[in-house]
Formats: C-alpha cells, sequence, structure tokens
C-alpha cells in the first residue's frame, strides 16, 4: 500500500509541494504544501498477451512432382541411379518418388530442387492470425510509486 510520505498513513494519497519539495501525502497532511494534484489513482490494467503465435509457413511438395524430377533428370541426361549418387539418396527412393510412390521429405525436395534448378517447395502461410502489441507503457503500478519515492 503506498504511504503518506509525511505521516505514514495509508490511503488516498495527494501530490503536493512541500517547501519546494514534491511529496505523496494523506489527506490530513496535503494541507501543509500546496496541493499538484488530484489524488493519485492505481490503476492496474491487465495486460492480456494474445496467444495468437505467429504462424510457422507451411512448407508442402508441389503437386506434379513426379513428373518435374523425371523430366528434369531426363533433360540432364541423367539415370535414377546417377542423380540419386549425385545428391546422396538412394536409387530406390528417386525411383518411389518418380512414380509418386512416395513423396519426397522437405529436406530430399530442396536437394532435388537445388539440383535440378526446379521448385519442389511451396510455402503457404496461415495470414489468419495477427500479433497484436499492447502497450504497457500506461500501466502505473504500486511498484513504479514505490521507485519514484525511492528516487527522491
Ligand atoms: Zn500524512
Amino acid at each position: 500500500m503506498p504511504s503518506c510520505d509525511m505521516c505514514g498513513a495509508q490511503g488516498k494519497l495527494f501530490r503536493v509541494l512541500v517547501e519546494e519539495t514534491e511529496m505523496y501525502v494523506c489527506q490530513k497532511c496535503s494541507k501543509f504544501g500546496k496541493i499538484l494534484a488530484n489524488p493519485v489513482t492505481f490503476i492496474k490494467k491487465k495486460v492480456v498477451l494474445e496467444k495468437s503465435a505467429k504462424p510457422e509457413p507451411v512448407e508442402m511438395i508441389v503437386e506434379g512432382y513426379s513428373d518435374m524430377i523425371k523430366k528434369r533428370r531426363e533433360e540432364l541426361g541423367l539415370t535414377q541411379e546417377e542423380l540419386a549418387k549425385k545428391i546422396a539418396e538412394r536409387e530406390s527412393i528417386i525411383q518411389k518418388v518418380e512414380i509418386s510412390q512416395i513423396e519426397p521429405s522437405i529436406s530430399l525436395a530442396r536437394k532435388l530442387e537445388k539440383f535440378l534448378s526446379i521448385r519442389l517447395v511451396e510455402q503457404y502461410e496461415d495470414k489468419g492470425g495477427s500479433l497484436s502489441t499492447k502497450s504497457k507503457s500506461a500501466e502505473f503500478t504500486i511498484g513504479d510509486m514505490v521507485k519514484i519515492k525511492q528516487r527522491r
């Protein structure tokens, strides 16, 4: 609780000027000085942290990846085995990817993208959530009050 700078009484405090010194005093003591402001009001504002965490972009393998890989590999004149060796993967993986039996992992797709100069990964960003920045500056707590008092 805030207390009067002069007598220590607790309750409503007035900001007064006593002999050129600014003080926070109770109503009784305020008559000894010049009142500068109305009773100090302690506003406790709830800071609501909205749980709208920034959505992670979702990475997805593009449609038709198998044909793209196959076409590009053939353009480069590479066999599945050669391509597999170039990107340090197993030939069987390349085979399965090219016939759409398996969808390449993002890391494999990245390697293929880089090596084949094609686009295999698309990023989808969920734009639904928005970050709200709520200012804490308007907050005036008893803690702040104590700091002000200690400065003097
Ligand atoms: Zn007092």
